[in-house]
C-alpha cells in the first residue's frame, strides 16, 4: 500500500520498501520526485524500512500510473474519496494522453477519410497528421518541423477543424505572411493588432469579432500588458505595503529608510494601447506561437509576458524549426510553457541535458548538451518534428514563398520622398541609363531595408540545420548580410578575385559549418554550383525573369529530382517591389513555356524594365 498525502504544492508518498517501486522512482526526473527521507535508523540500530518521497503533480501522475499498471494499491490519506477520485482521473488522463501521442507517432498517423472540405485547399497528408497529433495532445504541442515544411497550415487547419478562437503570436515580419496564408487556404477572416493599412492600398481589414484568427507580433504584446510588484517595508514602525510598477525600491517610499523594502512576485495586468485597443488572453481558446524560440530567453520582457498571460490557456501550439541538439537549453522555456509541472526547473534541466558546468567565476554555462536520447524520449509526447527528407514525396521540387515586408511609417516616408523625386525627374525622352540609375535608387532603398529584416529569417533557416543562398543586386545589401553572419558565411561579388571566389564556393559546398552564401546576382547568378543549399532568398529581383530562373538553378539541379528547395522572395509593401514582383511573375509564366530548361540567348527580350518605366510615367501623369 502506498500512502499519499497532499501538501501545499507537493505530495508526500510513503511506502514500505519495495524493489519494483523503488527502481521505478529512480527513473523519475529529480525535480519531480525528491527523497525526503529514505530510512530511519532506530536507537537499537535497526533500520526502519519506510520510504518517503516528495513529489510534484507530474511525478505523482507517473507514480499512480505505475501503481495501477502493477497492481500496487494507493490511498490519499487527507483527501475525501471524491477528491481523490477526481485527482486520480486527472493525473491518469494526463499520462494516458502522453502514451497515446507516442503511440500515434510510432504507428504512423492514418488521416485517410477525414473531411477537410472546410479548407479552400486540401492540406498535405503530413500536415493532416500534425493536426491529428495536436488533437491527441489536446492542443498542447510543439511542432518542430524543419523550415520549409509548411508548419503554418497545420496549425491553421487544427484551429478551424475545432473551431477555436485563436491568437497567433509571430515575429513582426511574418504578420502579413500569416494573413496571406489564411486568406489563401481558408474561408476564415483574420484581425491583425496594430495593422492600419492606408486607404489607398485597398487592403481589406476585418474586425475582432468576425475573425476566428487574431494576429499579433511579439513586440506588440508589450502594449497590452504591464507588470506589478508587491512590496513590504520591514521597518517595524512603518510596515508600508504597496503594489506598484516599480520592481525594487532602494529605500522605502514611506519611511525613507534604505534597503528595508522586500519586493515580491509580480502580477500581470492588462492595459489598453493608445488607440484604446485591448487584448484579453481569456478570449482565446488556442494560442499559437510562431517561431516560438523568440521566448528562449526566460528573463526577456516578452517571454515573461507570454508565460504569465497564457499560463492558463489550455491549448498552446508552439512552432519552431530550430534543431534541439544545437542548444537544448533554449528549449526549456517552450517546454515549461507547454507543461510547467513536467518541466519545472531550468537549472536541473541544464544539469541533465545541457552538460551544465561552472566556469572559474562560478557562473553556470548551459550551452552544451547531454543525455539527448533521454530528452527526446521525454519530449516525445508533445513534440513532432518531420525532416524535409522524410516528406519529400509530398513536396514539389521547388516551393515558392513570398514574404511581404511591412515597411515602418518613418521609413516609408523616406521612401516616398525618393519616389516622388524619381517620378518628378523622369522624362520619357531620357535615355535608358538615366532611367535605370533613377529606378535603382528605389530598389536599393528597399533592398537595404529588407536586408535588415531578413536576418531573423536567415537565422531560422540556419538553426533548422540548413544552408541558404542569399542573392541581391546590390553589394551594399549583400555586405550587410555577410557582416551579420561572418562566422558561418561566404561573400561572393564582382569585387572579389577569381581565387577568392573559388574558395568561397568550395567552402560553401564542402564545409558543414559554412551555412550562408551571400552573393550579387550579377557575379554569382550564373554558372556556379551551390547545391548544398536547400533554400534561396531573393532580397531583390533581377530585371529579367530568365536571370531569376538561372539563379534558382544554382541550388537546384534537374538531376537531383528527389530534392526540394525553397525559394523565398521578400517584397516591401507599398513600394516599387510590388510592381516589380507583379511584372516578373507575369513574365515568368510566359517564359516558363518558352524556356523549358533551355537558357534564353537574348535575356533582354523578356526584361520588365520598359513596363516598369511605364508604371512610373503613369504615376507622373496622374
Ligand atoms: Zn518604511
Amino acid at each position: 500500500m502506498v500512502e499519499i498525502k497532499k501538501l501545499r504544492s507537493n505530495f508526500e508518498v510513503r511506502f514500505k520498501y519495495n524493489d519494483l517501486l523503488f527502481n521505478f522512482l529512480k527513473t523519475i526526473p529529480k525535480e519531480q520526485c525528491q527523497t525526503k527521507l529514505n530510512s530511519i535508523l532506530l536507537s537499537d540500530n535497526r533500520i526502519k524500512e519506510d520510504w518517503y518521497r516528495l513529489t510534484n503533480e507530474a511525478g505523482l501522475s507517473k507514480i499512480i500510473s505505475f501503481c495501477r499498471d502493477n497492481g500496487i494499491k494507493f490511498n490519499f490519506e487527507n483527501l475525501t474519496p471524491s477528491e481523490s477520485a477526481e485527482l486520480v482521473d486527472k493525473l491518469l488522463e494526463h499520462n494516458q494522453q502522453s502514451k497515446d501521442a507516442i503511440e500515434l507517432k510510432a504507428s504512423g498517423i492514418d488521416v485517410s477519410g477525414i473531411d477537410y472540405s472546410f479548407m479552400k485547399i486540401e492540406p498535405y497528408e503530413y500536415q493532416k497528421q500534425a493536426v491529428a497529433f495536436f488533437e491527441t495532445t489536446n492542443g498542447n504541442a510543439i511542432l518542430g518541423d524543419q523550415p520549409g515544411v509548411g508548419k503554418t497550415l497545420s496549425a491553421i487547419s487544427y484551429a478551424i477543424k475545432n473551431n477555436l478562437k485563436t491568437l497567433v503570436v509571430v515575429p513582426a515580419s511574418l504578420k502579413l505572411n500569416w494573413r496571406n496564408e489564411l486568406l489563401k487556404f481558408t474561408n476564415e477572416k483574420c484581425f491583425i493588432f496594430k495593422f492600419k493599412p492606408r486607404k489607398k492600398d485597398n487592403i481589406i481589414t476585418y474586425t475582432k469579432d468576425e475573425s476566428l484568427f487574431h494576429i499579433i507580433n511579439y513586440e506588440s504584446l508589450e502594449s497590452y500588458f504591464d507588470f506589478n510588484y508587491s512590496h513590504k517595508c520591514t521597518n517595524y514602525n512603518c510596515k508600508w505595503e504597496g503594489v506598484t510598477e516599480v520592481k525594487k525600491y532602494d529605500k522605502c517610499p514611506n519611511c525613507g529608510r534604505m534597503k528595508v523594502v522586500k519586493s515580491r512576485t509580480y502580477h500581470l495586468i492588462n492595459k489598453e494601447d493608445k488607440d484604446g485597443e485591448s487584448l484579453n488572453p481569456n478570449n482565446y481558446e488556442l494560442i499559437v506561437l510562431d517561431e516560438a524560440h523568440y521566448i528562449k530567453n526566460p528573463t526577456a520582457f516578452r517571454s515573461q509576458i507570454i508565460k504569465k498571460a497564457f499560463k492558463e490557456s489550455s491549448k498552446k501550439i508552439l512552432m519552431t524549426g530550430t534543431a534541439i541538439k544545437n542548444r537544448p537549453y533554449e528549449f526549456f522555456p517552450l517546454l515549461n510553457l507547454i507543461d510547467s509541472k513536467e518541466w519545472s526547473n531550468a537549472h536541473n534541466f541544464g544539469i541533465r541535458y545541457c552538460n551544465a558546468h561552472q566556469d572559474k567565476f562560478g557562473h553556470w554555462n548551459y550551452d552544451g548538451y547531454s543525455n539527448l536520447e533521454e530528452l527526446y524520449r521525454r519530449i516525445s509526447p508533445y513534440f513532432l518534428r518531420r525532416l524535409k527528407k522524410d516528406i519529400l514525396k509530398f513536396l514539389p521540387p521547388k516551393t515558392y514563398t513570398t514574404i511581404p515586408i511591412e515597411i515602418k511609417s518613418d521609413s516609408l516616408k523616406e521612401y516616398k520622398k525618393i519616389e516622388d523625386g524619381v517620378v518628378d525627374e523622369t522624362q520619357e525622352s531620357d535615355d535608358k541609363m538615366t532611367h535605370l540609375a533613377r529606378i535603382q535608387k528605389l530598389k536599393q532603398f528597399t533592398s537595404m531595408y529588407k536586408a535588415k529584416q531578413s536576418i531573423e529569417f536567415i537565422k531560422n533557416i540556419i538553426e533548422g540545420d540548413e544552408k541558404i543562398v542569399v542573392f541581391s543586386q546590390f553589394i551594399s545589401a549583400s555586405e550587410y548580410i555577410y557582416e551579420q553572419f561572418k562566422d558561418v558565411a561566404v561573400w561572393f561579388t564582382g569585387k572579389h578575385n577569381m581565387i577568392e571566389k573559388q574558395q568561397s564556393v568550395d567552402k560553401f559546398m564542402n564545409d558543414d559549418s559554412c551555412k550562408v552564401f551571400v552573393g550579387t546576382i550579377g557575379a554569382a547568378g550564373v554558372g556556379l554550383t551551390l547545391t548544398s543549399a536547400s533554400c534561396l532568398m531573393f532580397l531583390d529581383l533581377p530585371w529579367e525573369p530568365a536571370s531569376k530562373i538561372q539563379a534558382e538553378d544554382r541550388i537546384h539541379r534537374a538531376s537531383q529530382k528527389s530534392d526540394n528547395i525553397q525559394i523565398i522572395k521578400l517584397i516591401c509593401q507599398n513600394t516599387i517591389d510590388v510592381d516589380i514582383d507583379n511584372l516578373i511573375t507575369a513574365k515568368e509564366q510566359i517564359i516558363s513555356k518558352v524556356l523549358d530548361g533551355e537558357i534564353i540567348e537574348n535575356k533582354n527580350e523578356f526584361s520588365i524594365f520598359d513596363d516598369l518605366l511605364k508604371i512610373i510615367l503613369e504615376k507622373k501623369n496622374n
